[in-house]
């Protein structure tokens, strides 16, 4: 019983099914159990363990069988050597930047990115570590050749980036970092490993917060980093024994299951999120629309060269209107839930205010205030439908 692997020569789709799952070996139950058990039976003399050791059946922070599974299946995904997962993406980030960065050393990061980078790198490793910073608009590869510095030991992007939608070239930015000696991690929550893998890019790092597309289902959080062992094994030996951001077993399970269907609710998604961002540049009451999958935005040609067989599901738009018009247009909607977070069955859009705290760094046709619409997969018919009778309730007409 067991033992099938499901490696490279099998599709993308059939290691979504099948990667990390095998064949019980107690029961014989075609799928694996979920073991919430804290800890594991120690051997006869336990007294030479490393109580700090990571990946043995010892205690579930230094690692268990349902996290052990589910990394098994996002690496693969990603296409990487190894694989970590932790209780959430910020965990994952904190855990990357926590393992890798010394005092003094110094890191490039996207101006664009999810806000908790920001807060990790420019405020808290700044401020009480000493790691430096600079933060660049990585969507041209020039900005970080510029901001190179002998001591430069990671670049961190996102792409595409959360929430203005903007698009950094990872190879070219990956062949920058190299050639100065430094590491390259990419968030690529927003892509999913179905429609972008970082590592195939040359990326060092894959980082993902599995709490959106990849679990699916917006009933769990978790987080991963995927890239080399031998840099896995410090962030292993640091970050996930002594920072403890260990995921459940339970939640592990659940995005196991999740991930399963990674590649149909991603077709979904990246068709669905293509229509809505065509219908709704059609509307005279929209003032933009960010969709990396439109041919007339900015970052379109390397979103195609990088991206396949999609972009995704999340834009971005704005609409003519005052900050409260905005807010009514939200309080219309029926199918489309207001709500933070993205990557889930269901559509969620947030009304982000003129006074985002970061408004500065993103493009002018963002500084009135706009949505990030998370496109779900319901009928796409319902969605637009849903849009429609919203924009008309507040006072527009629609075509
Ligand atoms: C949500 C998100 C994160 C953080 O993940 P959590 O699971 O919420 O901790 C990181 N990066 C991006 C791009 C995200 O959208």
């Amino acid at each position: 019983m067991g033992k099938h692997t499901f490696g490279s020569e099998y599709g993308f789709q059939t290691r979504a099914v099948h990667t990390g799952n095998d064949v019980d070996g107690e029961t014989g139950a075609i799928k694996r159990p979920i073991t919430m058990a804290n800890s594991y039976e120690l051997p006869y003399d336990p007294t030479d363990l490393n109580w700090s050791s990571a990946g043995g059946n010892l205690y579930t922070r230094n690692g268990g069988s349902n996290q052990k599974y589910l990394q098994e299946k996002i690496a693969s995904l990603e296409g990487g050597e190894d694989c970590i997962v932790l209780a959430s993406g910020v965990a994952a980030l904190s855990g990357l930047f926590f393992a890798l960065l010394e005092k003094g050393d110094h890191v490039i990061f996207s101006s664009v990115t999810y806000i908790a980078v920001y807060r990790l790198l420019h405020e808290l490793l700044n401020n009480k570590f000493g790691v430096e910073t600079t933060i660049v608009d990585t969507s041209d590869v020039e900005n970080v050749k510029k901001a190179i510095r002998p001591n430069t030991k990671l670049i961190h992007i996102e792409t595409p980036g959360n929430p203005t939608l903007n698009i950094s070239d990872i190879r070219a930015i990956a062949d920058v970092a190299h050639e100065h000696g430094a590491l390259l991690s990419v968030d690529n929550t927003f892509a999913s490993p179905f429609n972008q893998r970082p590592i195939e890019l040359g990326a060092d790092f894959s980082v993902e917060s599995l709490t959106k597309y990849i679990n699916g289902h917006g009933d769990a959080m978790g987080g991963s980093i995927t890239g080399k062992k031998e840099y896995l094994d410090i962030i292993r030996a640091q970050s996930q024994i002594n920072l403890g951001g260990t995921i459940s077993p339970f939640n592990a399970w659940l995005i196991m299951r999740g991930a399963v269907t990674l590649p149909l609710r991603m077709k979904q998604h990246n068709e669905n999120a293509l229509a809505v961002a065509k219908w709704l540049q059609k509307q005279d009451c929209v003032s933009f629309v960010a969709y990396p999958g439109l041919e007339d935005h900015k970052g379109h040609e390397i979103a195609a060269k990088q991206m396949n067989p999609g972009f995704g599901g999340v834009l971005s738009f704005g609409l003519k209107a005052d900050h409260d018009t905005h807010n009514r247009f939200v309080s219309h909607l029926n199918v489309i839930t207001s709500a933070v977070s993205l990557g889930h069955d269901e559509s969620l859009i947030v009304f982000l205010g003129e006074n985002d705290e970061r408004q500065y760094l993103y493009p002018d046709e963002f500084s009135n205030g706009f949505f990030r619409f998370s496109v779900g997969i319901e009928d796409v018919e319902d969605i637009i439908g849903d849009l429609r009778q919203a924009l008309e309730k507040t006072g527009f007409s629609t075509k």
